[in-house]
């Protein structure tokens, strides 16, 4: 068997056990599988084997890679898990099922744009930058609420969720629980939280979607620079 494909039974397998643990049902959270930097090659045999939910974080890459894929098989899940830039709002809301990186006003106002323009209306998550990193996007925590509230009446957007990504290299339980209690003072049912390295974890603090890449496709090649 390919080994992304062994790779992601033994996450699932994991999932399901941190599911049932923590006393949640069976099949609670969805697998963000996140094909990042992998060629469409690499991800067909993941897809042959049922995986529809994907995660890519650059606008231009998933233009490239995924739609011969989805001509190829039906289902799939596109997420967008990368920062946002608002000339990319056009492409993103033409191509995603899910945008996780709304962080601010610009954003906010280039989807609802878009939205309205298109008709497609992927489903949105505010990012929140929990560990307050200069260098990471997402809006601050004690900004959260007030912007999902001015994200639904102000642009008219409907918020599904919050999504983080906790520091590297901190414990990332505190950042969890801080993303599920901001979803419940902003009222969003949905929490995308947990990477390779962490997802038990935010399987246990509650997390609805975890975003693997690592884990099941193998290590990355190292980083382009941005484009
Ligand atoms: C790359 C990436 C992931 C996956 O990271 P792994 O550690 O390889 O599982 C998850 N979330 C975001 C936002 C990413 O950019």
């Amino acid at each position: 068997m390919n080994d992304a494909v062994t790779r992601i039974g033994e996450v699932r397998a994991r999932i399901a056990r941190a599911e049932s643990e923590a006393g949640r049902p069976a099949g609670a959270v969805t697998l963000v599988a996140v094909s990042k930097t992998f060629d469409a090659e690499a991800v067909r045999p993941v897809l042959a084997a049922g995986q529809r939910a994907f995660g890519e974080n650059r606008v231009q890459e998933a233009q490239a890679k995924w739609p011969p894929l989805r001509d190829a098989f039906p289902g799939i899940e596109l997420r967008l898990i990368g920062p946002l830039q608002s000339n990319k709002a056009k492409e993103a809301v033409a191509l995603f099922d899910v945008i996780e990186t709304v962080d601010r006003e610009k954003i906010a106002a280039g989807l609802a744009r878009e939205i309205a323009r298109q008709g497609r209306t992927p489903r949105l998550y505010v990012q929140v930058n929990t560990g307050l990193e200069p260098q990471k996007a997402g809006i601050e925590p004690r900004q959260a609420a007030a912007f999902v509230a001015r994200c639904r009446e102000i642009h008219g957007l409907a918020i599904e969720g919050l999504m983080c990504i906790p520091p590297a290299g901190e414990n990332p339980g505190p950042h969890f629980a801080l993303l599920e209690k901001l979803a419940r003072q902003a009222d969003v049912e949905r929490l995308s939280m947990g990477m390779s390295g962490d997802y038990e974890t935010a399987v246990a603090f509650g997390a609805t979607s975890v975003r693997v890449g690592s884990a099941i496709f193998g290590v990355r090649p190292p980083l382009r620079p941005a484009g």
